[in-house]
């Protein structure tokens, strides 16, 4: 799509469509912010600009054949060294081999078709030493016409003689507001549906895509019923809860990344609904809340919580996700969260 398309990010649109009128393009770039913001979809607007017959303002058309070809993802003029191109990446790999950058080396040999030729590296920070020693020799001698943009979401996760060829572009976390009409518009979503993912998902429209395609909102229904639940059971009720956590654990494992990325979720929507302890203590106004429909919930029990317990109970969730990420034991993590929170609950 071309920038006038492009949801939010309107400083770093006006600093490219400036950039690009001007026909002074560097050939390097730095995307900085969080997944699903709409890095990848700004570098397809780059791509299109620079190769359009018609473009106004330093903005693609949007319909000419090589515009709708860089949309579609049929120009060879714009290339991703991602998981999702088969012909760099021939098996899943989270990471970016030197294998990946020999390919792209070859690659950007070939002058491009249009103009310019868009490579974008997604997750660059994903880059292992090689890769990224590898790609830097690209960057110092970049071929003509090639354009590169690093997507990443903190430029300190690079090298920094990476970081220093390439002109940065700061992206920020979408609004609440943006993503929700999104919703309505794009996938029909229902009001109160579209407003709970648009406060949990952080700003990312990515997020709160992948959410409601893996059924997100009933799971969340569950993990905030039972992380509620640990709020006023006996010890034994609560060891339960650890127990049935730490099965559910066990088979989303069993089951591959979707689960795994299962628990991960559940870990942030309990901290979710922690933070909105937090706010309401605080006094904040109720639309910063992220569990609005839970709100009876919260306001029955936030007395219970002094401010130190409930961010005591956001630290734990966050080492829980921390040791979850270094495959460290997964059924004690569970058992000592669940009971870690269920002990911060009862002022222990
Ligand atoms: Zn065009």
């Amino acid at each position: 799509m071309p920038f006038s398309h492009i949801m939010g990010q309107e400083k770093a649109k006006k600093f490219l469509r400036q950039v690009l009128a001007m026909q002074r393009v560097p050939h390097a770039y730095l995307f900085c912010g969080i997944s699903g913001v709409g890095k990848k979809s700004m570098a397809r607007a780059i791509a299109m600009a620079l190769n359009c017959d018609h473009s106004v303002d330093g903005d693609g058309c949007g319909v000419c054949p090589s515009c709708r070809a860089i949309a579609d993802g049929n120009s060879p003029d714009f290339l991703l060294v991602g998981p999702e191109n088969r012909e760099i990446f021939d098996e899943r790999s989270d990471r970016i081999l030197i294998e990946h950058i020999r390919k792209l080396n070859h690659a950007v040999g070939f002058s491009p078709i249009g103009r310019y030729r868009v490579c974008v590296l997604d997750h660059a920070q994903n880059m292992t030493v090689e890769a990224a020693n590898s790609f830097l020799k690209i960057l110092e001698e970049p071929p003509p016409g090639n354009i590169f943009i690093l997507n990443a979401v903190d430029p300190l996760d690079l090298l920094p003689t990476i970081v220093s060829r390439c002109q940065r572009v700061a992206f920020q976390p979408l609004s609440i507001n943006d993503i929700k009409k999104w919703l309505f518009r794009e996938r029909d979503v229902d009001e109160e549906s579209a407003d709970i993912l648009s406060r949990v998902c952080s700003g990312s429209l990515g997020k709160a895509i992948d959410m409601l395609d893996s059924n997100y909102l009933v799971k969340r229904k569950s993990w905030l019923s039972s992380v509620v639940d640990l709020f006023s059971v006996s010890r034994n009720r609560a060891f339960l809860i650890a127990v049935e956590y730490m099965n559910i654990l066990k088979d989303s494992y069993r089951t591959g990344s979707g689960g795994r990325n299962d628990v991960f979720d559940m870990c942030m929507t309990w901290k979710s609904l922690y933070r909105d302890l937090i706010l309401i203590k605080e006094g904040a106004p109720f639309n910063m809340l992220m569990n609005m429909d839970y709100i009876h919930d919260l306001e029955r029990h936030v007395q219970a919580f002094g401010v130190d317990a409930l961010l005591k109970s956001i630290d734990f969730l966050n080492r829980t996700e921390r040791d979850l990420m270094n495959n460290i034991n997964m059924s004690l993590i569970m058992e000592q969260t669940v009971m870690g929170l269920w002990s911060l609950a009862r002022g222990a």
